[in-house]
């Protein structure tokens, strides 16, 4: 059910009992802002950048909070043989509404990786379905970007068409409800209170502020879903040959979850293993040489192999692996190019959710991104579907000012709930029902999955439409 928020009670951040104390010694009165976004992440940004590029919006009054420090974003330097180990595959369509606001300019292109094809098989029985342009869909099935080069490019469009008020190293400590002076009736705007002190009214407020979302907590909107039991492990590797040519991604269903690499510039790529959270572990302690083994292993060796060394070899999986792929045939048109190094300090892991709020708006707020929805990296869906909300929301605002309604009202916001989740809500559960369906080694099931896996792979029509239904998000 939908919450409202037409209570004028004071509603607080579930935050440490000090935080809650402070938050209830309201003092000096609020600016007034037209829209606050708290979370200056890649939905965050966007949806900022946006807003300044309509016409339409330009002229609203707009702030967004950060908890971070975003000068290493804004100061961005790196160097070509160096490649952050967060990043993002976006669709073609997140690159087109990205490009429609000039922020994709700013990206570094020379950093994006393209891909055409892909390929994906079931690592218990061996069924695999090739995705490849060449079935004459229209575009590149993804654009691997590193979020830091997202961010990083927002960022500079943000200030090169100035007029938002960028918090950052600032945190939202609590957000009230205001109250009515004699002049001026903010008894159903929230405020927030940031860690300097400052206090913001805000017509709209958006939260774009994480899996943890204080937004929607204040909001008083509930989230469902669940904990996967499972972490993904994320690397950059270097990986054998120039990396010169057409790019391909890979990715293998083992029971514990997908092992995934996907192509970045030159003979670089990312990994992204999920995993249960022991051998996330135990692939973490490893030394360099003996992760870049179990990496190869994760993509060559039978899922009975695999399983064995990440969970009982500690040291020496080098040899292991080179030993156990002497009795395993392997079809290498089918895997990556051998992994030969791992980036210092590149190897993380991330716990993994579904979870999928009740609503994505209340009186005076809305929801973005992670704040709204969590998904299993899998599909590496999570952060289009947060391109998607933002894309959505601004067109919703920007209708409301075109029509002089309030921007903040739940009925000028109800055409960005009904665009998005419904939309988001399927993708999610059919990530969901892939991840589910691929955890398990049960015969019946292992061979109901091949078999639709094969039929899938053996129509070209049906899969240049899953390919275009893909990159049109
Ligand atoms: C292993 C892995 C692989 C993935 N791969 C892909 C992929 O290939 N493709 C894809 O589309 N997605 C992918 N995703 C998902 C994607 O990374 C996320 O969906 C995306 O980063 C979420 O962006 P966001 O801006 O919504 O949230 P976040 O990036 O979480 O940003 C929220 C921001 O809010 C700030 N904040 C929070 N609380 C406060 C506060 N109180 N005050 C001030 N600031 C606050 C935080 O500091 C943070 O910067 C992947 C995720 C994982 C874990």
């Amino acid at each position: 059910m939908r919450p409202t928020l037409s209570t004028t009670t004071l509603r607080r951040l579930q935050l440490p009992f000090t935080l809650r104390r402070n938050a209830s010694t309201t003092a000096s009165n609020p600016s007034i802002y037209d829209v606050v976004i708290v979370g200056g992440g890649p939905a965050g940004l966007s949806l900022a950048s946006v807003l300044r590029s309509s016409a339409w919006t330009k002229p609203l009054k707009i702030a967004l909070i950060e908890g971070m420090d975003l000068t290493p974003a804004r100061e961005w330097k790196p160097t070509p043989d160096n490649f952050s180990n967060r990043v993002s595959s976006l669709t073609p369509g997140s690159v087109a509404f990205l490009q429609s606001t000039g922020a994709w300019d700013l990206v570094k292109q020379e950093r994006v990786q393209s891909y055409k094809g892909m390929e994906v098989w079931d690592g218990v029985s061996g069924s695999a379905i090739s995705f490849n342009t060449a079935l004459g869909s229209t575009s590149d099935i993804a654009y691997m970007c590193e979020n830091n080069n997202l961010t990083s490019g927002l960022l500079s469009h943000i200030e090169s068409l100035g007029g938002i008020e960028i918090r950052d190293k600032t945190r939202v400590e609590s957000i009230t409800n205001g109250t009515d002076d004699g002049t001026l009736d903010l008894t159903s705007w929230p405020v927030v209170t940031l860690s300097s002190g400052e206090k913001m009214a805000a017509r709209l407020l958006v939260g774009a502020d994480g899996a943890n979302s204080p937004v929607r907590t204040f909001a008083e909107i509930e989230t469902r879903g669940w904990d996967y039991g499972r972490h993904g492990v994320v690397a950059t590797l270097k990986l054998e040959g120039t990396g010169e040519g057409e790019k391909t991604a890979y990715q293998r269903f083992l029971p514990t979850g997908p092992i995934a690499m996907l192509p970045m510039p030159g003979p670089y790529a990312t990994l992204v293993w999920s995993t249960t959270p022991q051998h996330a572990a135990a692939l973490k302690a490893l030394a360099p040489e003996d992760f870049v083994a179990a990496v190869n292993a994760g993509f060559r060796l039978s899922h009975v192999d695999v399983e064995y060394i990440v969970s009982n070899v500690t040291k020496g999986v080098v040899d292991e692996f080179a030993w156990r792929e002497q009795n395993t045939a392997v079809d290498e048109k089918r895997v990556p190019a051998k992994a030969v190094s791992v980036q210092e300090k590149s190897v993380a892991n991330f716990p993994l959710k579904m979870r999928h709020a009740d609503s994505y708006i209340a009186e005076r707020v809305a929801l973005i991104g992670d704040a709204a929805h969590s998904v299993h990296p899998l599909a590496g869906q999570g952060l289009n579907q947060g391109i998607g909300d933002v894309r959505s929301l601004a067109k919703t605002v920007e209708y409301a000012v075109q029509h002089g309604q309030d921007i903040g009202a739940v009925l000028s916001l109800e055409p960005y709930f009904e665009e998005q989740y419904f939309k988001n809500h399927v993708l999610i559960g059919v990530v969901d029902k892939l991840h589910k369906l691929y955890g398990t080694t049960s015969a019946p099931v292992v061979a109901v999955r091949s078999l639709g896996l094969d039929a899938v792979n053996a129509l070209d029509g049906l899969k240049k439409f899953i390919m275009d239904r893909a990159a049109s998000r």
